[in-house]
């Protein structure tokens, strides 16, 4: 899949793995080999294996030694544990189930039918090719059926999915699908947009950039009207 934000398209690169292998003419064995990788971080179950903290915090000291600098000099020798506390923080998101949090808290909408929006959602989230943070922001609507849910919910979908690894295109879809599957509304719309610094600061470097992403569903899909309306509302109108 092709990322337009950071420029990442990481299916040739499995395509040209395997066509790698396939053209060293031993499949087998070198598929054998492609497993091993693979598992290499599961348990038995196939299920993740977590590193304990300590040796996340050693395969910090690696990098600091890796771009030629002392892990053991006063400055950095603490620096490991900030960094493994500051990615708790980043990357929360992991720990939590946006389902769960949807889920609890209908009410009964007294009759509203119309679109409920939440503006400007501030993200702070990182692109999952180079871990590098992209800001920005979000804006989702829906249209209920015959229940609400509470608006807070809302911002907090968004900030569990935004503190993983991401990709904004991922980020958007996500959001529609757990609207979708939850809330079951008449329709969904989800609009993000954000400044990615792995293109500003690396790479190409174009600072003021901005990507903008949209996924309508239901009855926001086809109506130009609707969309409009929501697009409208996203910038304050
Ligand atoms: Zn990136």
């Amino acid at each position: 899949m092709y990322h337009s934000a950071c420029g990442q398209n990481d299916s040739p690169k499995w395509l040209s793995l395997l066509g790698r292998f396939i053209c060293v003419g031993t499949v087998r064995k070198d598929f054998k080999i492609m497993n091993v990788d693979v598992n290499l971080n599961k348990t038995a179950s196939g299920k993740l294996k977590r590193p304990s903290r300590a040796e996340a915090e050693e395969a910090v000291r690696t990098l600091i030694s890796y771009i030629g600098d002392d892990p053991t000099r006063d400055g950095l020798v603490d620096t490991p544990k900030r960094v493994i506390k500051t990615y708790q923080e980043f990357y929360s998101g992991y720990e939590e189930s946006p389902e769960e949090v949807l889920g609890r808290s209908f009410e009964e909408g007294a009759g509203y039918d119309d679109m409920v929006m939440l503006r400007d959602i501030d993200i702070n989230s990182h692109c999952e090719h180079h871990m590098i943070p992209f800001i920005g922001t979000a804006h989702i609507a829906y249209f209920p059926t015959d229940r609400v849910v509470g608006i807070s919910k809302l911002a907090r979908v968004v900030d569990i999915f935004a503190k993983r690894l991401q990709t904004q295109e991922t980020m958007t879809a996500q959001i529609s699908n757990v609207l979708e599957n939850v809330l079951k509304p008449q329709g969904c719309a989800v609009h993000i947009d954000a400044v990615h610094q792995c293109m500003s600061l690396r790479g190409i470097k174009k600072p003021n950039v901005a990507t903008v992403t949209t996924k309508f569903t239901g009855i926001f899909k086809d109506n130009y009207h609707l969309q409009n309306r929501f697009l409208d509302m996203t910038r304050g109108r």
